[in-house]
């Protein structure tokens, strides 16, 4: 390297670390190093939204990670998906825009984190967009991230939507506007159909900067010290170690689950655990790793009567022929989607106070996520509560930088949990059975009709639950004692060192995470360009 000193060094070029490299490097002032561990993004099923498939798997652009057992899920170990490489998850996701309720945030203020309400949070979710609908009282129109609506519409999901109304669910055309409960079509992170991850908005115009550096294949394997000061960051890169010092901060963005790998791998955690684990440590600080919270999804599928979905058009050349043509001529179609047309945000327990389940709506079913489709035409109504109670932990196994972590989710550990993963499951069978969808919709393949009791229905839970791909909450901001960063993102009782990522959430969003982590980066980027000013 030319010089191992830069100004920042940021840790993880996922949908964070784009954010942070582009905002800290656009004056020109500062010289930002970006460390990614995986590889640059130049494969092409990333940028076309229907090569969710091809990635979900993938060894190269996927951690590929599993949970512990999971006590409350039959002892399963559930995959978790994480991306690797530039754009991280955001060059994987499933493409939905939504940025949770108004109330996530103005918790997140009442929890003592000033400046994070709704309305102090709201200038930066529209800074970062480019919404295809344009600039509006919720809506930015030039910002770098692309959000665009779906092009086409979809016989069953316009039965779905008018089956949800027969059940007094609103139609809702916004989910990120005035009100989020209602359904509707969602609308995704694509330019033209092709995906705009965080590394296309972010980092492709600002990738030749001269003040910029970003190395791939380059893993942090732990900070530098000077003292409780974050001085550098060590990483391994190609077999090779190296240090690079940072003058002004270390930025983590390596994501919820290695963000606190690396703090505990750099001596900051509950000093016992770390004694523990032979780690000399740096500073006792008992959250990293604690309060891990994740949406559980449970995917109720359908047969389809009627030869309209994905796995019918995947399943012969035709079928495959005019989805390519669709793309080709009017970018539309289910290579511009991806997975899902659209959700709905619902009340499954009558004390919610405001909607406490989403449902993913896609035109096609497989066995899991991201998996081959059926040979026959089917449907997933998959279902997740928005405000679980259950947490869990991200800890490290070993001193080895480059084993996983263990992670433990303890999904269904509350009771709460259980009784609206239950409720949400009748709600998706109840809307199967509308009016509407009575000419679309044919027999229930999961659970399928021998499941009918609530435990039944929980026992199902357990056994097909998996992840809708959203932990949060590792190193969660805030002032008690669990609390690892501030309401600055800087970490309790060390100089020079914030985490910029979806480990900073206190509660979980309602919704998909990745517009939130984008608007935690936007908002950590002034914050950190103002004290750099002072
Ligand atoms: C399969 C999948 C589908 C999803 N679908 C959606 C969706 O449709 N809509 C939505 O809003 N959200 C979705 N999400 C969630 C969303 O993408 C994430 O919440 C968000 O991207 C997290 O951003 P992050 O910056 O915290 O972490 P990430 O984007 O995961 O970035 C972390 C980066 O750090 C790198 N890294 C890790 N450790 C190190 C290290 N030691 N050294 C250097 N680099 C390191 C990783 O390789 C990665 O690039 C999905 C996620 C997945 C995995």
């Amino acid at each position: 390297m030319e010089s191992a000193i830069f100004d920042y060094v940021i840790v993880g070029a996922g949908t964070a670390g784009c954010v942070l490299a582009d905002r800290l490097s656009a004056n020109g002032k500062h010289s930002v190093l970006l460390l990614e561990a995986g590889p640059s993004d130049n494969y092409f099923w990333i940028h076309l939204p229907i090569g969710y498939a091809k990635t979900m798997f993938h060894p190269v652009y996927n951690w590929g990670f599993y949970t512990e057992p999971e006590p409350r899920m039959n002892k399963r170990q559930v995959y978790w998906p994480r991306g690797r490489g530039l754009g991280g998850s955001s060059s994987i996701n499933g493409l939905i825009y939504i940025r949770g309720q108004h109330e996530d945030y103005d918790q997140w203020a009442a929890l003592g984190n000033a400046g994070w309400g709704w309305r102090d949070v709201l200038p930066y979710f529209k800074r970062c967009e480019l919404n295809s609908r344009g600039a509006s009282e919720y809506h930015g129109g030039d910002g770098p991230l692309a959000c665009s609506d779906i092009r086409e519409r979809h016989p069953l999901m316009d039965a779905i939507i008018a089956g949800a109304n027969e059940l007094g669910v609103p139609a809702n055309e916004d989910f990120n506007g005035a009100r989020q409960e209602g359904v509707g079509y969602f609308q995704l992170f694509t330019r033209n159909g092709w995906r705009c991850s965080g590394a296309v908005a972010y980092l492709k115009p600002a990738r030749n900067r001269p003040n910029l550096r970003i190395e791939t294949d380059a893993q942090a394997t732990s900070l530098v010290w000077d003292g409780k000061r974050a001085a550098g960051v060590r990483y391994r890169q190609h077999g090779v170690e190296s240090e690079v010092r940072a003058a002004r901060e270390v930025l983590l963005a390596a994501g919820a689950l290695q963000s606190p790998q690396l703090l505990q791998l750099s001596g900051v955690g509950r000093a016992s655990f770390l004694q523990q684990m032979g780690i000399p440590v740096t500073h006792d600080l008992p959250g990293v790793g604690e309060n891990l919270q994740d949406h559980l999804q449970a995917r109720v599928m359908f047969k389809v009567k009627r030869p309209i979905t994905i796995n019918d058009d995947l399943r012969n050349l035709t079928g495959r022929m005019r989805m390519g043509w669709q793309w080709l001529t009017r970018r539309s179609g289910p290579l511009a989607i991806g997975i899902n047309y659209g959700g709905m945000f619902a009340r499954a327990l009558p004390e919610a106070k405001t909607p406490d389940v989403q449902f993913h709506f896609a035109a096609l079913s497989a066995e899991m996520a991201g998996a081959k489709t059926h040979p026959w035409s089917g449907c997933t109504f998959s279902m997740c509560q928005l405000r679980p109670a259950s947490r869990g932990t991200v800890m490290i196994k070993s001193r080895d930088p480059l084993a996983a972590p263990a992670m433990q989710p303890n999904y269904l550990s509350s009771e709460l949990d259980c009784r609206t993963m239950v409720e949400g499951v009748k709600l998706a069978r109840k809307l199967a059975r509308t009016r509407a969808l009575s000419e679309l919709i044919g027999d229930e393949y999961r659970p399928g009709g021998e499941v009918k009791t609530d435990d039944e229905v929980l026992e199902f839970v357990r056994n097909y639950g998996a992840t809708i791909f959203h932990p949060v909450g590792t190193c969660k901001m805030g002032s008690d004692a669990q609390a690892v960063v501030d309401k600055s993102l800087r970490v309790h009782g060390i100089a020079g060192l914030r985490v910029v990522d979806a480990s900073i959430m206190p509660t979980l969003v309602s919704g998909n995470t990745n517009a939130p982590v984008v608007m935690i980066a936007e908002k950590a980027s002034d914050m950190i360009l103002a004290d750099a000013a002072r």
